[in-house]
């Protein structure tokens, strides 16, 4: 089979004004970014506010392999399986990050002849949204220790500053830096620190904010530091807010595209679902809902991560509930549940498989705990046997639910009928979704929730620092607001090797993060850290471009 980026290559776009067009979209409501790629204005949503939403679907995991599961290949598959079948349908997603794509995953715009194009531009620089995301950040970083540096009128705690200047890298060496080394107007010396541009909180608002007027309410509210006496200073204090939201006037609107098979996407925002929530922005996904009859949507990483964030914090955000979820398993992410090591997933393992199938039903016991619809669809390999399929759907079949086999990656939608059939039957059933726990809980609550119900953690242990960190956003009365978890994506547990679907553990909450302005407290359990590195050898290396400005060894 020919690689991502061959098969992107070949594929012939349609101009980017017919998929407006045939979207119905006017051209005074979109902007051209070049022949394949568009702004979506905001417009569009005022003027389609009285037309009924389609059906949403989630496309969710159970836990991955360091390769991923195939949800963004599934999610392309399947919303062009449903345009196959004569129902209309976007896919709605993230914005790849640089950091994975140079790192051990390489490129996210879908995989064989399930992708999104222009590939090379989505993977790489795109429409520059999160450079705006970024630029924005930085600039009240050095609005911050301008701040400091000009006689600290807000009585800033230097030692208290908890904004972070961004980079969309897997860079490890910028996690801790000194800044303000050098002479007396080099600033004032601080250690400071990095993060990737996706575990921002300007990513976060993005992704969940409903408009321009919205935009600066939260950015106003962004938390940058503490005073000695742990009282909050915000961006509204630094009076960064105007500069920061003109310099995300583009990056709010959701960038329209299309499948190899030139049905409509639209992909914006890209928050990972480990260290930040895990979902595209609301905005793409309102629009979608208006535009289309179905909407394909996925959240990161196994359905304890970002299903969990997207039920919890997005969809009371958004005012959107999924009428149909789709878990996406591999037999060889089920046989690395099992217990099998990655060199040797492409080896049958029936036993390994069986062991594997915990982690699915724990997946799915948890997603019932939010009344929604859900499916299993297995996103078949070529080196998965015929035994191993019927393995996993005799095992579907017996834990009662419905499950589908999709071939999506090897033959399009043709491969994702029997899916996109299925997907179309259950979002015909009521859905009675409600999220997991209610804003009432205490933050302490809130967080041992979701490490009781969805984890099945026995205690969650807060460090001295994380516990002075409750009590202190409690008084700050910040108590109301979800909680986002921050884990490895690996186990349901924080520790990474804990596979399957461990019990007797208990995890360990190190740090509170509040993200006023994107409406959410970040707990950061276990060793996981806001700035990725990369691994020994980086997907990067296997990566080129020729004088032809023929890309290859992105995938
Ligand atoms: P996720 O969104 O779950 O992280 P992706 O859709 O990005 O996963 O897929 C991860 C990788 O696996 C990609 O390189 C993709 O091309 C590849 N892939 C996905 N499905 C298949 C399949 N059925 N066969 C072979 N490779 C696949
Ligand atoms: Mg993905």
């Amino acid at each position: 089979m020919k690689s991502d980026v061959e098969i992107a290559q070949q594929a012939t776009l349609a101009p980017i004004s017919r998929i407006a067009a045939d979207l119905g979209i006017d051209e005074s409501e979109y902007e051209p970014y070049g022949r394949d790629k568009a702004k979506l204005s905001l417009t569009l949503l005022d003027r389609l506010k009285d037309r009924p939403n389609g059906k949403l679907v989630l496309v969710t995991a159970i836990n991955p392999t360091p390769a991923g599961e195939g949800k963004t290949t599934m999610n392309v598959g399947l919303s062009m399986a449903l345009n196959a079948i004569g129902k209309n349908a976007i896919s709605a997603l993230r914005e790849p990050s640089l950091g994975p794509c140079f790192g051990l995953k390489g490129g996210a715009a879908g995989g064989g002849y399930s992708q999104v194009l222009p590939m090379e531009d989505i993977n790489l620089h795109f429409t520059g949204d999160f450079n705006a995301i970024g630029a924005a950040n930085n600039l009240l970083a050095a609005m911050l220790d301008n701040s400091l540096f000009r006689g600290n009128p807000l009585g800033i705690d230097p030692q208290r500053v908890v904004l972070r200047r961004v980079v969309d890298m897997n860079d490890r060496a910028l996690r801790s830096v000194l800044i303000g080394l050098g002479r007396r107007t080099d600033g004032i010396p601080r250690q400071g620190g990095f993060e990737i541009t996706v575990a921002s909180e300007v990513m976060a608002i993005l992704c969940l904010t409903s408009g321009i007027k919205d935009l600066k309410e939260r950015l106003g509210r962004m938390v940058v530091a503490y005073t000695p006496d742990r009282d909050p200073v915000t961006a509204t204090d630094l009076q960064a807010v105007g500069a920061m939201a003109m310099l995300l006037k583009d990056a709010i609107k959701p960038n329209l595209v299309q499948t190899v098979e030139n049905t409509p996407a639209i992909i914006h925002g890209g928050p990972f679902a480990n260290i930040a929530h895990g979902c595209n922005s609301a905005l793409a996904t309102r629009m979608a809902l208006k535009l289309a009859d179905y909407t394909v949507t996925e959240a990161g990483f196994g359905a304890d991560l970002g299903a969990e964030k997207f039920l919890d914090i997005v969809c009371p955000s958004a005012g959107v509930a999924p009428d149909a979820v789709v878990l996406v398993a591999t037999v060889h992410a089920l046989k690395y549940n099992g217990g099998v090591p990655r060199a040797e997933l492409s080896q049958e393992n029936l036993v390994a498989l069986d062991a594997g199938m915990a982690n699915l039903e724990q997946h799915l016991e948890n997603l019932d705990k939010y009344g929604v619809n859900t499916l299993v669809a297995l996103n078949r390999f070529p080196d998965d046997t015929d035994a191993e399929i019927a393995l996993v759907r005799e095992r579907c079949a017996r834990l009662g639910v419905q499950v589908v086999t999709a071939e999506v990656f090897e033959k399009g939608s043709r491969g994702g009928l029997e899916m996109a059939r299925a997907v179309v039957e259950v979002c015909e059933r009521p859905h009675h979704y409600h999220r997991l726990y209610s804003s009432e809980l205490g933050l302490r609550e809130k967080i041992e929730t979701v490490a009781r119900e969805i984890y099945r953690a026995d205690a969650v242990n807060f460090s001295p620092r994380a516990q002075r960190q409750l009590e202190n956003l409690t008084r700050l009365g910040f108590g109301s607001l979800p909680v986002c978890l921050a884990k490895t994506q690996y186990s349901f547990s924080d520790d990474p090797a804990k596979l399957g679907a461990p019990r007797g553990f208990e995890i360990t909450v190190r740090q509170l993060v509040l993200r006023a302005g994107a409406g959410f407290v970040v707990a950061l359990t276990g060793d996981i850290l806001t700035m990725p590195g990369l691994p020994k050898v980086p997907a990067a290396v296997g990566m080129d471009i020729d004088e032809d400005g023929h890309i290859t060894g992105l995938s």
